[in-house]
């Protein structure tokens, strides 16, 4: 692996953290975004990082002056991309997007570059078809707060390049990341495969009546050693998202649609939606 040159495509939440990182651990890294307020609104979450990073990793000053000035800005694609040896799209989470914005790329991008998706719900041969070099094409996924949970799943799809995932795998190591190698395709990857199961079996012993939040988490909590039940993730998730699963879910599910409605009337009809607004299943 010998990339210099990262650029990272799509800088909302996740985007400007997966920036962030790569450059405090020494690449160039070009943001992109669709348009000027995109933009102010990616120089806004870099200043917060650089001040969570002084906090939270203990980051000196003159290391963030050099993460910042590793940084740089874009609203067009073809001079975001021009010496790109990896381009890792954190796009929203819509398929259109995700594939128009790769047929662009695909007619930019120097032969040299390849692509990593941090789609959390797809699998890249969702969209390999519009990347024109599906063998450089493979999911490099992060998880929030990367600075602290710093998981990254590399997961290709059959046509992927080995010899691709290996660079990938030697670079997330190289931005500090734990290099966590899925060897097929995997909706959800490992982590969504296993988490998924558990909130949804807590959500129904909640729904149902069967226990209360707090002793469903005491019960995971104390046999299994875990530091959060699945209520205490839930709150971090934020209930918005929790409720927008199960209500997609409602309409074939009954199980999922009375989840649904318990969420709705104890939590987001009365604007408690995890440790975002100080109040979920627990308060903050
Ligand atoms: P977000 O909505 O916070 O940010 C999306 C960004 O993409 C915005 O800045 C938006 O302006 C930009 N954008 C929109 N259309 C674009 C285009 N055509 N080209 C370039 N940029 C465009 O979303 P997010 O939460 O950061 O999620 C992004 C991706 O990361 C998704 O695939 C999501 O599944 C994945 N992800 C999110 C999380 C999370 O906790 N939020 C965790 C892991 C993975």
């Amino acid at each position: 692996m010998n990339f210099k040159n990262v650029t990272v495509a799509g800088s909302g939440v996740l985007g400007s953290q997966i920036a962030f990182q790569t450059a405090f651990k020494g690449f160039n890294v070009s943001i992109y975004d669709i348009n000027d307020q995109a933009i102010d609104a990616a120089k806004d979450r870099v200043a917060q990082l650089a001040e969570t990073y002084k906090v939270a990793v203990s980051a000196t000053d003159s290391d963030i002056q050099a993460t910042l000035e590793r940084l740089s800005f874009f609203t067009d694609l073809r001079l975001a991309v021009a010496d790109a040896d990896l381009v890792i799209e954190a796009v929203p989470e819509k398929m259109e997007i995700k594939a128009s914005f790769y047929e662009g790329l695909a007619k930019v991008a120097p032969e040299k570059t390849i692509f990593a998706t941090n789609s959390s719900t797809m699998v890249p041969s969702q969209f390999r078809q519009y990347t024109g070099r599906p063998e450089k094409f493979l999911a490099l996924h992060f998880a929030n707060e990367i600075w602290k949970n710093n998981t990254a799943e590399i997961m290709g799809h059959d046509g992927t390049n080995p010899a691709v995932e290996e660079d990938v795998i030697a670079f997330a190591k190289a931005i500090g990341m734990v290099a966590l190698h899925i060897k097929k395709e995997q909706p959800g990857y490992i982590l969504n495969t296993l988490l998924v199961p558990l909130l949804n079996a807590g959500q129904y012993l909640y729904a149902n009546d069967i226990a209360d939040p707090e002793t469903i988490d005491k019960t995971w909590m104390i046999a299994t050693g875990a530091p959060q039940g699945p209520f205490g993730i839930l709150d971090v998730v934020g209930l918005q998202t929790a409720y927008n699963i199960v209500s997609n879910a409602a309409a074939k599910d009954p199980g999922a649609a009375k989840i649904a409605k318990k969420l709705k009337e104890d939590f987001i009809d009365k604007g408690k939606m995890g440790v975002a607004t100080g109040e979920g299943f627990y308060k903050y």
